[in-house]
């Protein structure tokens, strides 16, 4: 069993990899930004709180994101979490380290997906997901096959984050650069940070995170 944290930009391809890791790895993947969206989308009281923050771009606060993990590492996982998306401060790594104590589970990688910021512009503008089963598409480099029809599970639901627009985008790095990157140092500190290219091929970002994982 495994466990690793995805860190990196939004835009950088943490998702994806996530994704690809629950296939090959039957690994549970953690987005505390998809457990914010589905809170919202279910029309709960949290979702309602939260929908503002998060379509501006900035964080919401840690002791939400903080419940939604611990719940979700209660239940437990058999190939391990990825953690995506969180921490995104220095108290949810302080708050997490406690979790997986508590829980007698332990971190095995961070893994930093480093990527610059005009790539993320272009990448997380043109960005669209399938509704049916999540897989990623782009406007420019992976476009919706001609019949509408997603290639993965045929459903023709396109969904556009409602902020993954350039003036949210801002927001979102600068939150990043002020409140996540520390954790670079942090993570860099405890032995567990491994760095990768996030701007290689899909392809050559999944082996360099199974070489770092051992298989
Ligand atoms: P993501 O899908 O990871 O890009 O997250 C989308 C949005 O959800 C972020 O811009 C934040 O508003 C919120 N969010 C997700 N994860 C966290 C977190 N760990 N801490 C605070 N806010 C978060």
């Amino acid at each position: 069993m495994t466990n690793i944290i995805l860190l990196g930009p939004p835009g950088a391809g943490k998702g994806t990899q996530a994704r690809h890791l629950v296939e090959t790895r039957g690994m549970t993947q953690l987005s505390t930004g998809d457990m914010l969206r589905d809170a919202q989308s279910s029309g709960t009281e949290m979702g309602k709180k939260v929908a503002a923050i998060m379509a501006e771009g900035k964080l919401v606060t840690d002791q939400i994101v903080i419940g939604l993990i611990r719940e979700k590492l209660l239940v437990g996982s058999e190939g391990g979490f990825i953690f995506d998306g969180f921490p995104r401060t220095l108290p949810q790594a302080d708050a997490l380290q406690k979790l997986l104590l508590e829980m007698e589970l332990k971190l095995d990688a961070v893994v930093e997906m480093q990527v610059d910021d005009e790539a993320l512009v272009a990448r997380v503008t043109g960005r669209s997901t399938c509704g049916g089963c999540g897989e990623v598409y782009h406007d420019v480099t992976k476009p919706w096959p001609a019949d509408g029809a997603c290639s993965n599970c045929g459903s023709t639901e396109v969904k556009r984050r409602a902020d993954d627009n350039e003036e949210s985008l801002k927001t979102r790095l600068m939150e990043y650069y002020k409140k996540t990157s520390p954790l670079i140092g942090y993570y860099y500190a405890k032995g567990t940070l491994q760095r990768i290219d996030g701007l290689a091929s899909i392809d050559d970002v999944q082996k360099s995170i199974a070489w770092i994982l051992g298989k």
